[in-house]
């Protein structure tokens, strides 16, 4: 009895002993054959032309005008298939009023630049904000995906593509000089005209108290209000918009100055709410805030309009920090796109 439990104890010993010894055995051929085998699987792994980094698409262009921005714009789309492009209208020399949109969420928000012939270095601003959020995941702490499937953008570059021509190539390929150069004030240097194809400033063209804004009272390379609010394709086409999708909020990009407009004679909620969204951009980009004092309370701009009869928050956000007769060099864009890379999800994490 007692030999028969001893031999026993020595068999089960040596059968774990040798299960033992089986499975280091195992586990140490495994370990060689990975160490062999990486090297060659690394070679064997197939480069994917679509994960090597590419060039930005948007870069610092000199005289940006619409063409430039339409191959672009072709090239974006090619490169990220989530953009949704369309034109919302045709401005006066029949060119597209371009609109991307990104994201999927019920909240919306606009981004509008180009208002102004002079400052189509905002629509590259516009633009390069688009391919930014479109490439990326995360930015800084804000999770990317998560605020677009919170939040549609809505991203419209250049709004008055025929003042950004004229400002930038002059009045050579327009019949009719004569008028031209009478809006100009007799020049023909056409580098500071802000206004669209028919001497009409565009952000002086919305339904905000547009009889009592003081302007001029014919074309005019600037500050001419047209001869009704929503007179110009440019302007209705943005107001349609605005009245069909009914935005959260809205940006409108112009220079220059560093600061920013957030005031219309909001009520005392709505002047609060839009009061701490302004101090947030700010936050982000650094910009000045225009106090209700220094704002005018009568004007016909797309932020007045819009704050007006949404009683939603509107800003109209100058970059640049000097004051400019003529556009800004493209050079500067990447730093505006710093400085203003997060405002849009600023704005989208807080209405
Ligand atoms: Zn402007």
């Amino acid at each position: 009895m007692y030999t028969y439990k001893k031999t026993f104890r020595f068999i089960a010993l040596s059968l774990i002993l040798i299960s033992i010894l089986g499975c280091t055995n195992k586990n140490y051929n495994n370990n060689f054959k990975s160490k062999k085998n990486s090297p060659q699987r690394k070679k064997q792994e197939k480069i994917n032309p679509e994960n090597l980094p590419k060039d930005p698409i948007i870069t610092a262009t000199p005289d940006y005008t619409y063409s430039k921005m339409k191959e672009q714009i072709n090239q974006l789309n090619k490169r990220y298939k989530q953009i949704k492009t369309s034109s919302i209208g045709n401005s006066v020399a029949n060119r597209n009023l371009y609109l991307l949109r990104l994201g999927n969420g019920k909240k919306k928000i606009a981004v509008v630049g180009g208002f102004h012939g002079r400052e189509s270095i905002t629509s590259l601003l516009v633009l390069k904000l688009i391919e930014d959020y479109s490439k990326n995941k995360n930015i800084n702490n804000y999770n990317l995906k998560k605020i677009l499937n919170q939040t549609s953008l809505y991203f419209l570059p250049m709004i008055n593509p025929d003042g950004v021509e004229i400002a930038v190539n002059g009045i050579k390929n327009l019949e009719d000089k004569n008028f031209y150069i009478k809006a100009n004030e007799g020049s023909s240097n056409f580098k500071r005209w802000k206004a669209n194809a028919r001497g009409v400033d565009l952000n002086k063209q919305f339904n905000a108290d547009w009889e009592e804004v003081k302007a001029e009272d014919q074309p005019h390379f600037a500050h001419y209000k047209g001869s009704t609010a929503e007179s110009e394709p440019e302007s209705k086409a943005l107001a349609n918009l605005s009245r069909k999708e009914r935005f959260d909020a809205i940006i409108a990009f112009h220079n220059s100055g560093n600061v920013i407009y957030w005031y219309y004679n909001q009520n005392t909620d709505t002047y609060k709410r839009d009061y701490l969204l302004a101090k947030k951009i700010s936050s982000v980009n650094h910009y000045k805030l225009i106090t209700p004092d220094e704002s005018n309370k009568k004007a016909a701009g797309y932020k007045d309009w819009f704050i007006k009869k949404f009683n939603k928050p509107g800003f109209t956000i100058e970059i640049g920090n000097k004051k400019s007769e003529e556009q800004l060099p493209a050079f500067n864009l990447n730093k505006y796109f710093k400085e203003n890379r997060t405002i849009l999800l600023e704005l989208a994490q807080n209405i």
